[in-house]
């Protein structure tokens, strides 16, 4: 079945806040990496239970009053009930187990059983925006490296990576606009060929030595380009370590979360994948860690010989170590390594998404940040780049860092150009669960935090606390999931500019009270750049130091 979000001014619904989430339903399927099995990316993050959840879900949507919230269970719709008019429209947990139980195990046992879903970060709220939702965050990290150890000059070097799937896809797009060559390693031809269509990769061959040459000739002529290759990515970073070649960034994007949906063996088709998956996982999950752990261990030689290296958000290290490399960690993790100084100022991946389906509505907002984010470099270059280089995947869309108050500012004034019928029709703001107050996942986002507080999952708790008390229109719980059972807690949210009195109040009190959060996070953490924005922005920070030991 192909689904496509609807375009235009036309309501199916009761208001254009539900219509709205409708269209993210229905456009995270038309960007999906497996729509027919409501797979929308990292393999198994799905936008439904199953095809009776996603009708229902339509169909309760249409029927939606502006004073009713929908809740929604590991993607199946439970039950409308009776709210207000400033509850969400929305609300959702998804994947998430008791601790004791939150193992990959007991998830697939439920899996299959049909009783529990993965969300993913962006899949099972209906925030994912194609391949361009981890651009800018992985352009980020390739411009942090090279300002830390190349003089903040990529054009002579390379990049080795792995995975061109739903987020890894961004990989040789974001790797070219950091000025590198780069080279990413799929085994899968059929998704090499949906970023060739979009143009988020110049090349791809089957040969590593011709893929190579290109990578050289680049490099050479400092004209980065992206190459995309056919093969296993065990196989081919040992080959490039046995040809003594040494590339300057090295990382992987692979679904290495999950052995059995995610990671595919050496030796293995497609096809024998899913067949010993369904006649012996164990045996599949054995080859895909032994598999994994021969790549983790080449990342590793690499490193030693000098290639700046890191984890990419796919618990690499976490299997690699389950199957016998004890060293693993000494691979960085993104977060802690190269955006953490974002995160202390809640300066995140922030979304918004033109409902109409009409690109013009995004360049109007592109141009609006040019002129009044001038001053902040990180979204003004970010934006001049992707306005002429980021093609859009499903209804138009951009991702770009903000911070607090910055993220709220935009939002009201799209509201305000939504109010005066210059934007055509309403859009979507969402933020990815990824962010300074909505995560917590010990080996990724809170990895090595300042006070040891990795593990605790208040925060996101808290969050989606906030964000429902806050007025939002769709707020989510997701966790673990296959490889990431018991390994993560988050929260997301979606609010939509209507260009009404009320919408400018939900964005506002959601938007504003969401970053809080996060520098406030950051700030009971210790960081000093959180506790300068505290100071800065004026928000109220309870210090209970201040209030000495036991009073009474
Ligand atoms: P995906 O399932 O859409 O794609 C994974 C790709 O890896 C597929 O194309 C597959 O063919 C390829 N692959 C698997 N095993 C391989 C092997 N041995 N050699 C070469 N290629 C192989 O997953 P995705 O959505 O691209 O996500 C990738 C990973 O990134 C996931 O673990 C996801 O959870 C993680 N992630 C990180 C961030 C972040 O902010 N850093 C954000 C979202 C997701």
């Amino acid at each position: 079945m192909t689904i496509k979000a609807q375009r235009g001014n036309q309501l199916r619904t009761k208001g254009w806040r539900q219509e709205a989430l409708l269209r993210l339903l229905e456009n995270v399927l038309e960007n999906g990496e497996d729509p027919d099995n409501l797979v929308v990316y990292g393999s198994l993050g799905k936008a439904a239970r199953d095809w009776g959840s996603y009708r229902a879900i339509v169909d309760s949507l249409k029927v939606l009053e502006e004073d009713e919230t929908l809740i929604i269970q590991s993607g199946k719709p439970i039950g409308i009930v009776k709210t207000h008019s400033s509850a969400p429209l929305v609300i959702m947990a998804n994947g998430n187990l008791v601790g004791k139980w939150a193992t990959p195990e007991h998830f697939y046992e439920l899996y299959e059983k049909n009783l529990i879903a993965w969300g993913g970060l962006t899949a099972g709220d209906w925030q994912y925006i194609g391949s361009q939702g981890v651009l800018q965050g992985t352009y980020q990290i390739f411009k942090s490296i090279a300002q830390l150890y190349y003089d903040n000059d990529l054009s002579s070097k390379w990049i080795l990576t792995a995975g061109m799937g739903g987020m890894g896809g961004s990989q040789p797009l974001a790797g070219k606009f950091a000025g590198a060559s780069i080279l990413v390693v799929d085994v899968n031809e059929e998704n090499i060929d949906k970023r060739l269509s979009i143009g988020y990769v110049d090349k791809k061959t089957d040969n590593l030595d011709k893929a190579l040459d290109w990578i050289e000739e680049g490099k050479n002529s400092k004209k980065p380009i992206s190459v995309a290759l056919i093969g296993n990515a065990a196989t081919v970073y040992q080959q490039i370590l046995d040809k003594g070649l040494v590339p300057d960034i090295v990382s992987d994007q692979t679904a290495a979360h999950d052995l059995l949906y995610g990671y595919v063996p050496e030796g293995y088709s497609l096809d024998k994948v899913k067949e010993v998956r369904t006649q012996n996982p164990a045996q599949l999950e054995q080859d895909a860690g032994q598999s994994l752990a021969k790549e983790v261990r080449s990342i590793l030689a690499f490193q030693q010989r000098g290639s700046k290296v890191f984890d990419n958000g796919n618990n690499i290290r976490t299997q690699a170590r389950r199957f016998g490399v004890e060293n693993a960690f000494d691979i960085p993790i993104f977060t802690e390594a190269f955006l953490r100084p974002l995160f202390e100022r809640a300066i995140g991946p922030f979304r918004w998404i033109a409902l109409s389906g009409n690109p013009d509505d995004i360049t109007i907002i592109d141009d609006y940040i040019l002129e009044h984010f001038a001053d902040n470099s990180i979204i003004s270059e970010w934006i001049s780049l992707a306005k002429t280089q980021v093609p859009f995947q499903g209804l138009p869309a951009r991702i770009g860092w903000l911070g607090h108050e910055e993220r709220t500012a935009l939002a009201l004034a799209v509201n305000d150009l939504v109010a005066k019928g210059i934007i055509s029709a309403p859009v979507a703001f969402t933020r990815d669960h990824l962010d300074a107050g909505a995560m917590a996942h010990p080996n990724i986002m809170t990895e090595s935090l300042k006070d040891g507080s990795d593990a605790i999952a208040d925060w996101p708790l808290l969050n989606a606390l906030l964000a429902t008390s806050s007025k939002a229109d769709l707020v989510a719980i997701h966790s673990g999931g296959g490889g990431y059972a018991g390994f993560m807690q988050s929260a997301g949210l979606t609010i939509v500019a209507d260009g009404s009195a009320e919408a400018a109040e939900r964005l506002s009190l959601s938007l504003t009270n969401d970053t809080s959060l996060g520098v406030l996070r950051y700030a009971d953490a210790g960081y000093e750049d959180s506790l300068d924005e505290v100071e800065k922005k004026g928000i109220r920070r309870i210090n209970t130091n201040d209030f000495g030991e036991v009073g009474y």
